[in-house]
């Protein structure tokens, strides 16, 4: 700012574009009939926009052909810019689990993984480009925030695995998505508005959005108080999974250390608040580490915590991550750990770690630009 250029001086600075473009799965169906208005067109093109994007899952002017052909370059252009690249897929368990890494914009990495089970698909979608919450035994969190996405940006995610599932790429047959999880990268309630945006989008009835069951999104948060409490007045009922990981102050001040902030006590007091609001049974995730974590009394602590709530845990045996000096528990400790907790009445499951040999599992979303 300090450098005025001089008089006949003619300066050319590229604006770096600070944020994705306005696409129109940032809007709701009111906002992109305004903003169809505004570019001077009738504003039921925002509605056969909308239906091309989200439920025949195309984003290719050639086929809009209920469009004027003009009209579609134009629309397509300033609706639906692209957001995410394909760098790499990688897939495992016969192609049932995918991984893609995706290019935004500005050059920021993400990753998202697509799960196929007999009964459902789930999609593991990214919040943010990196993530700073640095708990020590995440991957993701190695690396520190790079920025947080936007409400269009995490929608795509679903989006490309929907059309993928739709044009039969994933064994099985043609599908959809059924499940979505925001456990990919980054710390969803730390942004907040676009992931709300994005949880909209996702439950609207087509073609406003993708008509997908608020009761198969899980929303997962290291446990920021304030926005757990702002989600259970949002009337959205999706499921809260709260990544605990220890049940103990001093142990979970170092796991995961935004407890410095807000305490084991308070999170779960705000996990309580959340299902008596919603109804929705809270999810409590914990990585099982050896030795670490995974102690019979913990169990017994973590179980005198939860006794009688609306709870279920999930354990998550750790997966490797790069450098780090941690490993899964022995298999009898995880048994007896669960012992423990069922003992106090508590809905326990471990966790199938799927993708683990792709580095798409649990904690292990680096969106390193390997070959
Ligand atoms: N930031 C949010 C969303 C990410 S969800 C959250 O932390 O909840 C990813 C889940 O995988 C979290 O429960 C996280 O604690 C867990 N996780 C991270 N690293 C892991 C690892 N190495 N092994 C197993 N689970 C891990």
């Amino acid at each position: 700012m300090s450098e005025q250029p001089k008089t006949g001086q003619l300066t050319f600075v590229a604006p770096r574009r600070a944020k994705p473009r306005r696409h129109l799965a940032d809007l709701t169906m009111a906002e992109r009939r305004a903003a169809v208005a505004e570019l001077g067109e009738k504003p039921f093109r925002a509605d056969q926009l909308s239906r091309h994007y989200f439920t025949r899952l195309t984003g290719s002017p050639e086929q809009m052909t209920d469009l004027p052909a003009a009209l579609r370059e134009r629309l397509v252009e300033q609706l639906m810019p692209p957001l995410l690249t394909p760098v790499r897929e990688v897939t495992c368990d016969g192609g049932m689990t995918r991984k893609t890494l995706w290019k935004l914009f500005d050059g920021s990495l993400v990753e998202s993984v697509l799960m196929r089970y007999p009964d459902r698909v789930t999609m593991c979608v990214s919040s943010q480009a990196g993530c700073g919450m640095n708990c020590p035994f995440c991957a993701t969190g190695q690396a520190g925030l790079t920025r947080n996405m936007s409400t269009a940006e995490i929608v795509e995610q679903v989006v490309a695995g929907a059309r993928a599932l739709a044009r039969g790429e994933v064994p099985g047959g043609p599908g959809r998505v059924t499940n979505v999880v925001f456990m990919g990268m980054g710390e969803p309630m730390a942004n907040y508005k676009a992931v709300i945006g994005a949880v909209r989008r996702l439950v609207d009835p087509a073609p406003e959005g993708l008509g997908i069951s608020a009761r198969g999104i899980t929303v997962s948060t290291v446990g920021l108080v304030p926005a757990i409490g702002k989600l259970a007045d949002e009337g959205l009922p999706v499921t809260l999974a709260v990544s605990l990981h220890a049940p103990d102050d001093e142990l979970r001040d170092t796991l995961v250390p935004i407890n410095t902030r807000w305490k084991v006590a308070e999170v779960l007091d705000a996990a309580w608040n959340y299902a008596a609001k919603t109804k929705r049974r809270v999810s409590i995730e914990y990585a099982l580490i050896r030795d670490v974590n995974d102690q019979e009394w913990r169990a017994d602590l973590l179980g005198r915590l939860l006794k009688g709530k609306l709870v279920h845990v999930n354990l998550i045996p750790l997966n490797p991550t790069p450098g780090s000096k941690w490993t899964a528990s022995r298999p009898e400790d995880e048994r007896a750990f669960v012992r423990r907790l069922e003992s106090h009445g508590i809905a326990v499951t471990v966790r199938d770690t799927r993708g683990r040999e792709i580095d798409g599992a649990c904690g292990q979303l680096a969106a390193a630009p390997r070959p």
